[in-house]
């Protein structure tokens, strides 16, 4: 149980023991206490100020802010107006049923993000550093790049490493949402928050606590819960408008009909306005509303989809536009070789060529090179190398000037290239000015993309691919899987001059969404209305970049993050006209003098209680 809330409760039992017992009577005459009725409202007023305090604090919190319009200052309006006319038991009384319902809302709040909090289960408590012969167990804070690990079976994995010794299987179900053992051997990675499931493995920090997985997920989930309130536009549009209008209106009601309409009294004015401005309190609303944010937002990152804010998450149910990168996201990026077609060399010295010069690059045209190469790579025989992205890659080996890249790099630098036949990327290479020939790859489409294109399209969506790749592969990949609008041989730059102009001619209020991988595609990712980068695990470029991570390389984890999204935002607009109703008609009576302050109170509890109820389905959202 939080601080705030032992406040509160200790608040709502002291408040509610004088109140009772001054309603019912009696225990004053138990004890022998001489309670005359002149001593009565100051002793309810004494209920009333316990009770009020901690709405008084956050109403105070609040206006240093200059955030005026809230629920609290309603309700010390409505309840100060009422002490006014010295109807001090019924100001107690509406503070005492406020109170509870703020006591449900922040009790169900702290349920929430607890139960998510538990699902996130990812901070490793310690680690087990080696030192000199032996080992001491540290806090994974105090580790060090460089420094050797050891992780015995059963233990979280506390900071990201490389495998230096040892075989294991690892499960990273915390992080992906999705058990599936990795199995690792030397030089794998291991990525903090998940488990060491056998294996004794020794490791070497490659990352500060920090800067490893399982604190950038932590930090991005706690973030997105903490701004869940004032980021929705929905509800944010609503509140800037709502207290306003209702405050007026409640003056309105004190004011007019006494001015207006002659015999009308104006203390009864005053006192109907008071009961419409606590009948108007929409706190009720806004707690059921933040409850589903944070439930649509648990329920994604329980299946490996992080969403950075709830307002993606508003945004997400909001779009009509998916755009995908191609290479490594709609398809495997481990591409296969189909042919070598060396000029003037050795079909072994043009592989030999482009593998070295791509030993650095993270790009997956680069590791299936690699792969491909299948010797290791004497990294001495390499002088220096430099990636342009979207053409390809310049380098220096054995001392000579080498190039490899697409036909766009070689017509750049005005060596002219071989026809290629056959359909596939082709990678180039020159050696000097020379045109050495080419490597002809080609990728696979992702298993579960065509599933997830069909449903999008299903569901009335555009679903358009970018590509730095050529047409052939291009229209080839997008006629495989029903993709309409395909655009190729875009540099990273022209990828986001491509979004721009499609974004420009959509609506405000229709949202487009790129796929990326984050390779090649981060300033895409960043401009785009929501950002959704693949394989979260390993690739800060698309932690960063995106808005929301898919944790694992699967398309397909979209569709339930639509789904939640949609789940949510309807949960949302139901508790929002749910409300609104009720208010409406609590509004109408209060105007006509048919309730009273304390059951306009009661109601907005019911309000809040069912709208919570509502909202709940949202966090259990089926797996
Ligand atoms: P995509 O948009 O399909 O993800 P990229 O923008 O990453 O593709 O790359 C576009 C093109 O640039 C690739 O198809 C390839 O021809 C070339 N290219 C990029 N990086 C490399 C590299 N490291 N080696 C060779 N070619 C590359
Ligand atoms: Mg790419």
């Amino acid at each position: 149980m939080s601080k705030e809330i032992k406040i509160r409760l200790v608040e709502l039992a002291a408040g509610s023991v004088l109140y009772l017992g001054l309603l019912i009577g009696g225990w004053y005459d138990y004890w022998n206490l001489a309670v005359t009725k002149e001593m009565e409202p100051v002793l309810f007023m004494a209920a009333y100020v316990i009770l009020a305090a901690d709405t008084c604090w956050q109403t105070a919190k609040k206006l240093r802010h200059l955030q005026l319009f809230d629920e609290n200052l309603l309700m010390l309006f409505a309840t100060g107006g009422a002490l006014y006319l010295e109807k001090y038991t019924e100001a107690a009384a509406v503070m005492l049923i406020f109170h509870i319902g703020k006591l449900i809302e922040s009790q169900t709040l702290d349920h929430t993000k607890r139960s998510i909090a538990k699902f996130m289960d990812i901070r490793p408590a310690f680690a087990n550093r080696k030192r000199g012969l032996g080992e001491e167990t540290v806090s994974p804070e105090e580790l060090r790049i460089g420094q050797i690990i050891v992780i015995r079976p059963g233990e979280k994995i506390p900071v990201d490493a490389v495998v230096m010794r040892g075989l294991g299987n690892i499960d990273e179900k915390a992080l992906t949402g999705e058990f599936q053992p990795r199995s690792v051997s030397m030089g794998s990675r291991i990525y903090s928050g998940s488990i060491n499931m056998d294996g004794v493995l020794d490791a070497r920090v490659t990352r500060v606590y920090e800067e490893s997985t399982a604190a950038k997920i932590l930090s991005m989930v706690e973030d997105a819960m903490s701004n869940k309130g004032e980021s929705q536009s929905l509800v944010e549009r609503f509140a800037r408008f709502y207290s306003p209008i209702v405050t007026i209106l409640g003056i309105l009601v004190m004011l007019l009909p006494p001015v207006l309409l002659s015999g009308q009294e104006p203390e009864t004015w005053f006192y109907r306005g008071l009961i419409f401005l606590a009948a108007a309190c929409p706190s009720g609303l806004l707690a059921s509303v933040t409850v589903a944010f944070l439930g649509g937002l648990g329920a994604a990152s329980r299946q490996g989809v992080l969403i950075k804010s709830g307002s993606y998450l508003e945004a997400l149910s909001q779009t009509d536009t998916f755009i995908f990168d191609k290479t490594g996201t709609l398809t495997e990026g481990t591409f296969g070789l189909k042919e070598i077609c060396p000029k003037g060399i050795t079909a072994a010295q043009l592989l030999e060529i482009t593998a070295y010069a791509e030993a650095y690059s993270s790009h997956p045209i680069a590791l299936s090179l690699r792969d491909a190469y299948e010797k290791g790579i004497d990294t001495s025989r390499i002088g220096y190398i430099q990636e342009r992205s979207g053409l390809g890659i310049e380098a220096v080996i054995d001392g000579m000037r080498v190039y490899t890249g697409n036909v766009r790099f070689m017509e750049a630098l005005g060596i002219q290239t071989q026809k290629v036949k056959g359909s596939g990327t082709a990678v180039h290479a020159a050696v000097g000015r020379r045109y050495v020939g080419y490597v002809l790859i080609s990728d696979r489409v992702r298993g579960d993309v065509n599933d997830t294109i069909r449903w999008l399209r299903q569901q009335r969506m555009e679903v358009m691919m970018l590509t730095g790749d050529n047409e052939h592969v291009a229209n080839d990949v997008a006629r495989s899987l029903g993709i309409e609008y395909v655009y190729a041989n875009l540099m990273p730059q022209d990828k986001v001059a491509q979004l721009e102009e499609i974004m420009s001619a959509q609506l405000e209020s229709e949202k487009l969404a790129f796929v990326g991988d984050g390779i090649n595609d981060a300033p895409v990712l960043a401009r785009a209305d929501i950002g959704i980068a693949m394989g979260g695990l390993g690739s800060d470029a698309a932690l960063e970049a995106a808005d929301i991570i898919l944790m694992e390389d699967e398309p397909s984890r979209i569709i339930n993050a639509i789904r939640i999204s949609r789940g949510t935002v309807r949960a949302v607009k139901e508790n929002l006209y749910f409300s609104l109703f009720i208010k409406v008609i609590l509004l109408g009576l209060a105007f006509f003098g048919g309730v009273t302050m304390g059951d306009a109170v009661i109601v907005d509890v019911a309000v809040l209680a069912i709208g919570l109820l509502n909202s709940f389905w949202v966090l259990k959202f089926p797996e």
